[in-house]
């Protein structure tokens, strides 16, 4: 197995209790799904789904959801599988359907997009309940700003479900959380009722503190030096996420640098979703040796 680095490397911190924390791993693509030994992770934190279809004729079929989804689900076995919707606009285009770009970075992005296109968002929904009835999914909404949003998609999903279910399809209607990483929706996790969990998305968060692009090495600095704002924000996040009561995790590629997540940990973070390359850095620091290689 490949070596793990030192866990001396990273600051001093408390030292709780090895079972308090979960790693899970975030999923891109069905080769990274392939690469990843399920035994040695506590679940899947984030699948991608925006990257899963190449084509607006793959995003379109119901069939070609349920087949990526049934593969993830089934080779979990039992282990919790987090289902984001598509993400599309900004960074992610899907020629076709969306074109993305920076215009999309403050336009219908995320939820925004499959509430202006309820077609394609009921497909996947239906979709989603289908594979749902064969494992522990739930579902996370990317780019929530607003708890009306919550509300627009759970009607949604409750519509499909029971369409489904009147056609005689097993269907299990999966618990809804949102991505924590419009400011806005940040500073308000009390006003959404409907949100059965949060995943923290730092990439996104910080760019939209920062009203610098994630992906422009021109205002990269202004990301890096704007650090103080988003721990600041993250540890509001982690505070009103256990007063409420309601599980709360991280996703974005904070998650995976070791000396962020000890600062993290230090917030009462326990929850980490990392990309699969950055698994081996977490579990040292998380001290989970006994963890098989992923
Ligand atoms: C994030 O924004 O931090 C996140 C996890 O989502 P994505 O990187 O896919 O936008
Ligand atoms: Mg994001």
């Amino acid at each position: 197995p490949p070596a793990i680095p030192a866990a001396a490397s990273v600051p001093p911190r408390a030292e709780p209790a090895v079972d308090a924390f979960r790693l899970s791993v975030n999923l891109n693509s069905l080769t990274d799904l392939d690469a990843v030994d399920p035994a040695a992770v506590d679940g899947v934190g984030l699948v991608r789904s925006e990257f899963l279809f190449l084509s607006p004729a793959e995003a379109l079929s119901e069939e070609r959801h349920v087949a990526c989804y049934r593969r993830i689900v089934t080779r979990f076995a039992g282990r919790p599988v987090t289902l984001r919707l598509l993400d599309l606009g900004g960074d992610k285009a899907l020629p076709g359907l969306i074109e993305g770009g920076p215009a999309s970075l403050l336009g219908e992005r995320g939820i925004r997009f499959l509430l202006a296109h309820p077609e394609l968002a009921r497909i996947q929904a239906r979709a989603i309940l289908r594979v749902a009835a064969l494992g522990p999914v739930s579902v996370l909404l990317p780019m929530v700003t607003l708890p009306a949003e919550v509300t627009a998609m759970a009607k949604l999903f409750d519509e499909e479900a029971a369409r489904l279910a009147r056609l005689g399809v097993p269907v299990r209607r999966p618990p809804l959380g949102i991505m924590v990483e419009v400011p806005a929706a940040a500073l308000t996790l009390d006003l959404f009722a409907e949100a059965a969990f949060f995943s923290v998305g730092t990439n996104d968060l910080m760019q939209y503190l920062s009203a610098a692009a994630r992906d422009n090495p021109a205002v990269a600095p202004l990301n890096t030096g704007s650090e103080t704002a988003l721990f600041r924000l993250l540890a509001q996040i982690s505070t009103a996420a256990h007063a409420l009561g309601k599980p709360v995790s991280v996703c974005g590629d904070l998650a995976g640098d070791p000396e962020a997540v000890a600062r993290l940990m230090a917030l009462g973070f326990r929850d980490f979703s990392v990309a699969p390359s950055r698994l081996p850095a977490l579990r040292a620091l998380l001290r989970r040796p006994a963890m098989a290689e992923g």
